[in-house]
């Protein structure tokens, strides 16, 4: 089956927000893009293109948290996006677990902070223990905020909660869709996009933010050196129910010469 859509964007200067937000500039229709796909693909892309404002499309590649969290300030200021992610659905792993106040503020500013509250289970004190022997208590309490404590919630829920979020804003996410390559010249900013489909796809962006975890394309379509490196320890995470007469709203650390335990 084959599909026509014609993109517009606009945008407004040459820019350089950061070295991973970046773009350029020019108010005008971008033309027609010609890409094989199912009813499904397309629907996905119709849902996310369906308006043309006199304002600059942004492509996000990736639709993690940081992905979700750009999409969301974006649309709240009624700037179009793009959200594609190459995985074909949402993650069910946890991962991210801890929610700190200040991102709860910001969940509050997006209208999301209620069901954060609603789902997740909040700790107002940390105990840090060495070889069995409880050296610190740390109470919250005392946090000059609307929220003194650790959210615990699987970061699989926290991406749900945003989807949906930016579901109402219009935006959906584009999933099964990679960025495979950019370039940015005279002409502005050109991404390609494949689908598992193995259509393809070229837009021109005004902008392109790069939230593509760890092995970034757009990094290293950049070459943006990773500045970090790898522990060689060995991580072990479980999601459990576990029953203990320790208060329900504490955590605990603990750490020996093995290792650190949660
Ligand atoms: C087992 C485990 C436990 C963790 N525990 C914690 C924890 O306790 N606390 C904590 O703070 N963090 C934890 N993390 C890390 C946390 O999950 C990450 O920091 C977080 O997911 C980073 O979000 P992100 O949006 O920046 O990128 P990512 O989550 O890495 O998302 C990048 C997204 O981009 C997509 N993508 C990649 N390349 C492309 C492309 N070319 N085109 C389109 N899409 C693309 C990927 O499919 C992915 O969805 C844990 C991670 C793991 C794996």
């Amino acid at each position: 089956m084959r599909a026509a859509r014609t993109f517009a964007s606009a945008a407004s200067g040459p820019h350089a927000l950061s070295k991973r937000l970046f773009g350029r500039g020019d108010r005008r229709t971008l033309g027609t893009v010609q890409f094989e796909g199912d009813a499904h693909a397309r629907a996905d892309v119709e849902s996310t293109q369906s308006k043309v404002l006199d304002v600059p499309l942004v492509l996000i590649a990736g639709a993690s948290p940081t992905g979700l969290a750009a999409a969301m300030s974006l649309s709240r200021a009624d700037i179009p996006v793009r959200l594609i992610d190459k995985a074909p659905e949402l993650s069910l792993w946890s991962r991210a677990i801890g929610i700190q106040a200040r991102t709860l503020e910001l969940f509050e500013q997006h209208r999301l902070v209620e069901p954060f509250l609603e789902l997740a289970h909040r700790a107002s004190v940390a105990n840090l223990y060495s070889n069995g022997q409880r050296l610190a208590r740390l109470n919250f309490d005392s946090l000059q905020t609307r929220y003194p404590y650790l959210l615990f919630l699987d970061q699989s829920v926290t991406e749900r909660l945003m989807t949906e979020r930016l579901a109402s804003f219009g935006v959906r996410i584009e999933r099964g869709v990679e960025l495979m390559r950019f370039r940015q010249g005279s002409a502005g900013l050109e991404a390609a996009l494949w689908y598992r489909n193995g259509a393809e796809e070229s837009i021109r962006p005004s902008y392109m933010i790069g939230v593509d975890g760890a092995h970034s394309t757009v990094r290293h379509g950049l070459d943006i050196e990773f500045i970090g490196k790898t522990f060689e320890q060995i991580f072990l995470l479980a999601d459990l129910h576990v029953d203990t007469e320790w208060p329900d709203d504490e955590f605990h650390i603990f750490t020996s010469g093995e290792g650190i335990g949660t």
